[in-house]
């Protein structure tokens, strides 16, 4: 009785979430998806994009179909692409309409973010801001979590130990998923200790996993060339700084954070032929920057900064105070086109004022 009532639970829910998506793709869809615009009037939509699946790089990420998909839905329902400096200027003005604009980043300057991320967009004549971690463009370094996946996927050690801010950790292996979890782990805790314990940290990781890290990151971690950035910046591509090493700016001190915000903008601006004056802080969570980082950027003379946290980016935010434009929000993409319809279309606008009222 117990096991049919359990099959009947799951039977229930599967035909729930399949109405769920059915509702979905019909909201987000003509003649319904035009109806929900009003509902984020006076807010910008931003999208924010990470890796791509390249086969040659052996990169996963964003499947580069279902991107092309998303940018012909924006096209089909006649949606305005601006660039994030338009999206910006939208914002800090009282008038311009906000509500079909949207405009896209992506973080960090991988190679993949040229070759895939570069075609499609501007293939769709797509306007796309790339945030750049100017030390790994310069060669200087490889990402610090992407060296955790790489000690943990190379090591030989069914365990190990490894002691990270006076804590010792230990992981062994799982015999189906292997180190995944293990790698969640301690990249979660990397990101809640000092940027110096932290690069000491995987230094450690990698000697308790018998693992030699290269100097120079394997193609499937390796950057985009600043060649590459002036070609697409040709096509239409764009491009802000990202600091220069990728730390949690609040993990460091107040001079390295000054000097990863100075000098990423410095060598970006060097590099690059049309250099975007608006900040992407790593990571972007609350607790990730503050007054510091902001005074920094502002003194520089930027524009604004976006934030990793979700959210349509209100004008009212965004005119209330002098920080208002560097703590401008973002939507994380989804490869779901129905989710991400929803952020588009203005649907997640309704959904946010239900969800304030239950
Ligand atoms: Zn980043």
């Amino acid at each position: 009785m117990g096991d049919y009532r359990r099959r009947l639970q799951r039977g229930f829910l599967r035909v729930n979430a399949a109405l769920k998506r059915l509702l979905l793709a019909t909201l987000t869809a003509k003649p319904f998806s035009g109806i929900w615009a009003p509902f984020k009037r006076g807010r910008g939509t931003i999208f924010m994009l990470h890796r791509f699946t390249d086969h040659d790089i052996g990169s996963t990420g964003h499947d580069p179909s279902l991107l092309s998909s998303a940018l012909a839905y924006l096209r089909r329902e006649r949606y305005e692409l601006v660039s994030l400096t338009e999206l910006f200027r939208r914002l800090g003005e009282a008038t311009p309409r906000l509500d079909r604009a949207i405009a896209f980043t992506i973080d960090d300057g991988y190679l993949d973010q040229a070759t895939v991320a570069g075609r499609i967009f501007t293939d769709f004549d797509c306007p796309v801001t790339t945030f750049v971690t100017t030390g790994f463009l310069d060669g200087t370094l490889w990402f610090w979590w992407d060296r955790i996946e790489y000690v943990l996927q190379h090591t030989a050690r069914a365990a190990l130990d490894v002691e990270l801010d006076s804590l010792t950790l230990h992981y062994s292996r799982d015999p189906i998923t292997g180190y995944s979890e293990a790698q969640a782990d301690f990249t979660d805790r990397c990101k809640q200790v000092p940027d110096t314990e932290k690069l000491a940290g995987i230094g450690r990781l990698a000697s308790a996993a018998e693992v030699d890290l290269p100097e120079r990151p394997p193609l499937r971690y390796a950057p985009m060339s600043w060649e590459q950035v002036r070609t697409l910046e040709r096509r239409g591509m764009r491009f802000g700084p990202h600091t220069v090493t990728h730390p949690i700016l609040s993990r460091t001190t107040t001079d390295q954070s000054r000097r990863e915000i100075e000098q990423s903008w410095a060598r970006l601006k060097a590099e690059a032929a049309f250099p975007v004056p608006v900040f992407c802080y790593p990571n972007g969570q609350p607790e990730d920057y503050g007054d510091a980082e902001i005074t920094v950027l502002q003194a520089l003379g930027f524009a604004g900064a976006v934030v990793g946290t979700t959210g349509y980016a209100p004008r009212r935010d965004f005119t209330r105070a002098p920080d208002g434009p560097f703590r401008v929000r973002r939507f994380a993409y989804s490869d779901d086109l129905r989710e991400f319809a929803q952020c588009a279309t203005g649907l997640e606008r309704v959904n946010q004022l239900v969800r304030g009222l239950a």
